[in-house]
């Protein structure tokens, strides 16, 4: 790819005419194949000479349902009516081979659209099993496959919706060693992954590789879509060389329908792009609010970056490169350029495990439990008698909350402290603490490791919503 844009153009022209010369071949060849099937020579009755002349036109005598078997003429007529997608449509989804990374939300809906609309081969990647809280929005899933890998359960579903399709399970998480060697199997990329790190990976082996990526993402209630690296649009690394610009969406909630909607998105531009009919995505996105049910079309992104490093003027990523290459740290370190609240330790007297709260608490002894957490999580679950105030609300209501302490700490004093804060993982409440010792109230302690640790070493009743 250190080509410049002139000679990147006349192979993406070349690589176009052999695979239109291959589309008639393939073609040809499976006219004379359902000749075969069908008992003898072909049935024409047309002279050698004018069959001749016909062909040097480019016009062929037809195949009974244009080269396509009965089942599928049967099984895709309502494509096959369409004037835009037709037989040509239907034979070139049959021949070509996609691979959906992530058997998520988003994966879901791909991965069932393209086996029932008939791509050839399909491959699902992904290295996690079925969970309960998967079922909500990954309708690829149901409750028998609980506990079993992802793959199995999607290759299942699109097996039972379509037999007529090869379906391959890679029961792995993609990582720089091995996706270099699944990507190269499949002509088309659709990333359904959540995490930045996979996303850059997924980028990388398409550039390498030449393979068209077809991108989606959602957070929360938004989601967007694009196509990457297909004849000439750029690649994700020349939007976003830095990892800190994206954003992930794992660690958020998520409204079960919105991934659905993206990953259709994706599957009618896996289609697209498979068929070569109408214009795909490439060099612009489509940002989705959900709240406000509006679309909205960035029209030019950004251009390919020839400062790119792996699809630029001079690129400095090789295959053995990427092999080696953490796209992990990659990811979390650019993350952890991100404006984060500095975290001194704490003193030991400070802190307190679980398990010592839990014998505070059944101690009976007067104190205060605050959770710091946003209020939608405290509604989720929350430890008995626990006080709500989200941590970016504290300093502001320090003033009520120094009466309260008051009347705690004169019952306690000197006995036990009265205060005690917990999150979620135990980074937020060490946070709070810092704040209450800044602000003059030295009796505050921190519950070690959170709700978290409480659910695991304490609750195991407790309700996990993470
Ligand atoms: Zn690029």
């Amino acid at each position: 790819m250190g080509a410049g844009d002139g000679r990147t153009e006349a192979i993406m022209r070349e690589i176009a005419s052999l695979r239109a010369q291959r589309d008639e071949l393939d073609s040809r060849i499976r006219f004379f194949e359902f000749q075969l099937r069908a008992g003898g020579a072909a049935p024409t009755t047309l002279p050698p000479s004018l069959s001749t002349k016909l062909d040097a036109m480019g016009v062929h005598a037809a195949a009974a349902g244009g080269g396509l078997s009965p089942d599928m003429v049967r099984r895709y007529s309502r494509h096959l009516l369409l004037p835009d997608f037709g037989v040509q449509g239907q034979r070139r989804l049959s021949r070509s081979s996609v691979l959906v990374v992530g058997a998520g939300g988003l994966g879901s809906a791909v991965a069932l659209y393209l086996a029932a609309c008939g791509v050839g081969s399909l491959g699902i990647a992904d290295g996690e099993n079925v969970e309960l809280s998967n079922l909500h929005g990954q309708i690829i899933h149901v409750e028998a496959y609980v506990g079993q890998p992802k793959v199995k359960s999607a290759a299942s579903a699109c097996r039972a919706i379509n037999s007529s399709i090869k379906v391959f399970e890679h029961h792995l998480k993609l990582k720089s060693k091995n996706a270099l060697d699944v990507v190269r199997q499949y002509d088309i990329i659709v990333d359904a992954t959540s995490s930045p790190a996979s996303r850059y990976m997924l980028n990388d082996c398409c550039v390498l590789l030449q393979k068209p990526l077809i991108s989606g993402s959602t957070i929360g209630l938004e989601g967007q879509l694009t196509v990457y690296n297909h004849n000439g649009s750029p690649c994700y690394r020349c939007l976003f060389p830095n990892p800190a610009a994206c954003q992930s969406g794992s660690d958020n909630g998520i409204l079960g329908v919105v991934p659905g909607v993206i990953g259709c998105l994706q599957a009618l531009e896996a289609i697209k792009v498979a068929t070569r009919i109408g214009e795909p995505l490439r060099g612009r996105m489509i940002h989705f609010d959900a709240l406000s049910s509006r679309f909205k079309t960035v029209k030019k992104i950004h251009q390919r970056s020839s400062t790119c490093m792996v699809c630029g003027d001079h690129p400095n990523l090789t295959k053995d490169e990427l092999m080696m290459f953490d796209y992990d740290s990659f990811a979390e370190s650019s993350n952890s350029s991100k404006p984060a609240p500095s975290l001194n330790p704490l003193p030991s007297n400070a802190q307190i495990t679980c398990r010592e709260y839990k014998r505070l608490l059944d101690s009976g002894r007067p104190h205060l439990l605050l959770d710091v957490r946003p209020v939608h999580h405290f509604q989720i679950a929350s430890i008995a008698n626990s006080v709500n105030i989200p941590l970016h609300e504290l300093r502001e209501k320090l003033p009520r909350l120094r009466d309260a302490l008051s009347e705690v700490a004169g019952v306690s004093r000197g006995r036990h402290r009265p205060l005690y804060f917990i999150c979620q993982r135990g980074d937020d409440s060490q946070v709070a603490v810092h704040i209450l010792r800044e602000n003059g109230f030295p009796y505050a302690s921190d519950v070690i490791g959170g709700l978290e640790s409480w659910a695991r070493e304490v609750d195991p009743g407790f309700p996990v919503y993470w």
